[in-house]
């Protein structure tokens, strides 16, 4: 990003506030959001309002969009990119938002060359090199997901291409490191619901290595303890990653 993104930005945070009200009642019920530094909490106001300014939000299936729900998600959306910057979210622009979960027409050509089709129906999804797409429902009433964390996750692994479950890593840290810690954790997961056992995290995750990054992702900012007694090697890459260390802030 140039000195021109650099200046619009100055003045876009001259000319804006959050209010306070809005503020406090778009971070009703995120805990991870209290637990913040004073100097964190005016950091993460910043990038919400410049996210405000240059993402653009669009309802769907009628839903009324209002300045809460804006910055709810923008304040969520945020939380990861705290120390690494809006650009990690540049390429694209829509977030659209419908007020509950939403279907999505999926086909899949099979290795027969038959053409199978189906709906699918999503609290949120995350498009290369598009719109990242929400339930409102989800993101604001249901306390077992973090559907917009998962989905800014999935926007941050796509960096680097096809989702994998490896963001682009700092100069600085192993990728080596990276795979095995999140190589251990997929697997021993794997394994775990394959044999039905009770788990902690969503079994979700078990889809796919790109699908437990985003569900550790969420657990990494809302359960940043437990995260870190259960998955002590990966918990130490998300840190570098993202660099910061929730666990800390309790
Ligand atoms: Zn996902």
């Amino acid at each position: 990003m140039g000195w021109l993104t650099n200046w619009r930005r100055k003045r876009v945070l001259q000319r804006h506030r959050v209010e306070d009200g809005v503020w406090r009642s778009a971070a009703r019920g995120l805990g991870f959001i209290e637990k913040l530094s004073e100097a964190e909490t005016e950091k993460l106001k910043q990038l919400v309002i410049l996210f405000l300014a240059e993402k653009q939000f669009a309802g769907a299936g009628g839903i009324d969009l209002t300045d809460r729900m804006r910055v709810c998600i923008a304040v969520q959306a945020c939380l990861p990119i705290l120390e690494l910057g809006l650009d990690w979210y540049s390429g694209w622009t829509g977030i659209v938002v419908y007020p509950g979960d939403f279907r999505v027409q999926r086909s899949e050509v099979d290795e027969a060359g038959v053409l199978h089709e189906w709906d699918d129906e999503l609290a949120g999804e995350a498009m290369p090199g598009g719109p990242v797409v929400l339930s409102w429902d989800a993101a604001a009433n249901d306390p077992s997901i973090n559907v917009v964390i998962h989905e800014f996750a999935h926007k941050l692994d796509m960096l680097s291409g096809e989702p994998n479950g490896v963001p682009p890593l700092h100069a600085g840290m192993d990728r080596r490191a990276w795979l095995v810690a999140l190589d251990g954790a997929y697997q021993g997961f794997c394994d775990a619901v394959e044999r039905g056992k009770e788990t902690w995290l969503d079994p979700y995750a078990a889809e796919h290595p790109s699908e437990f990054f985003a569900v550790i992702s969420e657990a990494f900012f809302q359960e940043p303890k437990e995260t870190r007694r259960r998955y002590p090697d990966l918990y130490e890459q998300l840190k570098l990653f993202y660099r910061q260390d929730p666990a800390a802030r309790l």
